[in-house]
């Protein structure tokens, strides 16, 4: 066994993280506050490989291993959780499945302009207002063939990115019987006519990662904007989640660790009863139950993107990590604001913010429940 990362690695933990230091972190508090995405981000995280991690390298991107995009969402996820989750929806979810099941010319026409950050980004809606974990069962989005072309109805909730996307990847219901046959991916340019994206929802953190509804009204798009083969869309939003949930894991993990920085600082400066809140035994529990959950969180989502860089099955680890590492988050985050007391409440303070970025970690590819399913699934078919 290795634990240590190789040289590639190592080099690449660093390049992200000076970047992040420089261009992410200083901005975070302002993105929140003003409910902003970070553009600049983008066009300086182009030529750093940010927004091609999943793209092959013939089509502009940097087609990074599982392990350096774990490594690289946990950077983006301790500088800014806004950013990270606008990045990962970008990287994992928008561009992923047309690198795995596009056709040449999909690949072609889309990769090399989302990944060299001058342009804008991809976004993927599975979610509708009636059905978010169901996603079998649930979708009520169709696409019906008319010549040449598909045509699409339907409403989407939730797309992260879709305001400040090139195209949608959306999943559609193509054969009305249902079943695990009948969903496909389709990728809708934000530019055709009848597509319709709502203003960004009103979101409790991450205020500066937009997250729209869509509605789709006979919409028309050509047959050849279907991503993978048809009524295989389920399988490949499984496959998708399983990745994208090492990455929301990794975020968790670096959400987590700015909250344990700020609150060892914190605890290191404020002094109380005259000695400083870092020489409690108290606060000193606190502060090794996070260095402890954190230690394990990384270690786990590094076993489940190992997993993955050696084509091995990764599903249950991917769940056990995604789920531990954002139930960590909150446990982190909660005790971070606990040891600056009044003023961890205050937004002065980053660790609020924090606290509110990583309550949807839980939520968003697959909520905790779903992953519990899904572990459960495992141990008793095993
Ligand atoms: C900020 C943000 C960004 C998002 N970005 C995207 C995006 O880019 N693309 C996209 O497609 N979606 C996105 N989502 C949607 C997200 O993936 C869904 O919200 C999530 O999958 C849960 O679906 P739901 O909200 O419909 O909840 P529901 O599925 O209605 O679930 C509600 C509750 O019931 C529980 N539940 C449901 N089924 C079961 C079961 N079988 N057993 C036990 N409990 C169950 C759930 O765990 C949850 O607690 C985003 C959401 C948010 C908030």
């Amino acid at each position: 066994m290795n634990f240590d990362l190789n040289e590639e690695q190592k080099v690449w933990k660093k390049i992200v993280h000076d970047f992040v230091e420089k261009e992410l972190m200083p901005k975070a508090r302002e993105v929140d506050e003003k409910e902003e995405f970070n553009w600049e981000a983008v066009r300086k995280g182009g030529p750093v490989g940010l927004m091609g991690m999943s793209i092959p390298e013939e089509f502009g991107g940097s087609n990074v291993d599982a392990i350096s995009n774990a490594i690289a969402m946990e950077e983006l996820g301790w500088g800014c959780g806004s950013t990270a989750l606008a990045l990962t929806a970008h990287n994992g979810l928008g561009t992923a499945p047309i690198a795995l099941y596009g056709t040449e010319e999909l690949k072609k026409k889309w990769l090399p302009m989302v990944s060299s950050g001058k342009n804008k980004l991809g976004a993927l809606a599975l979610t509708e207002p009636g059905a978010g974990s169901d996603i079998q069962g649930g979708i009520t989005t169709r696409a019906e063939k008319d010549g040449d072309e598909w045509v699409i109805n339907g409403a989407k909730m939730w797309c992260t990115n879709a305001g400040i996307a090139e195209y949608i990847i959306t999943l559609v219901r193509t054969d009305p019987k249902g079943g695990s046959k009948s969903l496909s991916m389709i990728l809708v340019p934000t530019d055709a006519k009848g597509l319709h994206i709502a203003p960004a929802e009103k979101k409790m953190g991450l205020r500066g990662s937009p997250a729209h509804g869509v509605t789709y009204d006979n919409v028309r798009v050509p047959l050849g904007n279907l991503v993978g083969a048809e009524g295989r869309g389920l399988q490949q939003t499984l496959a998708t989640l399983d990745a994208g949930r090492i990455s929301i894991g990794a975020i968790s993990i670096g959400l987590a660790q700015a909250g344990m920085e700020a609150a060892i600082a914190y605890a290191k400066e404020r002094k109380a009863f005259g000695q400083s809140l870092s020489e409690f035994q108290a606060i000193q529990f606190k502060i090794a139950n996070m260095e402890m959950e954190i230690d394990l969180a990384r270690t786990y989502i590094y076993k489940s993107a190992w997993l993955k860089d050696q084509g091995r099955p990764y599903a249950k680890e991917a769940a056990i990590a995604k789920l531990y590492a954002t139930e960590m988050a909150e446990r982190v985050l909660y005790d971070a604001i606990q040891i600056h007391g009044g003023y961890g409440y205050s937004r002065e303070y980053g660790v609020e913010r924090m606290y509110r970025d990583a309550r949807l970690m839980t939520i968003g590819e697959g909520t905790s429940e779903i992953q519990r399913l899904v572990i459960a699934r495992h141990a008793l078919a095993g």
